[in-house]
């Protein structure tokens, strides 16, 4: 199950607002809202998602 980049709700990625992909990777908004919020500070759930990763 993917999750939504900003909020961290469970999303399918078939019924995803919207698809990001950066780096290579593929990341998921669920919404329009998720989007913006998104948008305004994409560093920010990046930084998130990969420290998550990286402290496995
Ligand atoms: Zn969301």
């Amino acid at each position: 199950m993917n999750r939504c980049i900003t909020c961290q709700k469970p999303v399918n990625r078939n019924k995803a607002h919207m698809i990001i992909e950066l780096k290579g990777k593929l990341y998921l908004a669920c919404c329009p809202m998720c989007q913006s919020e998104f948008e305004k500070n994409p560093e920010k759930y990046i930084r998130r998602i990969e420290d998550k990763h990286s402290k496995r």
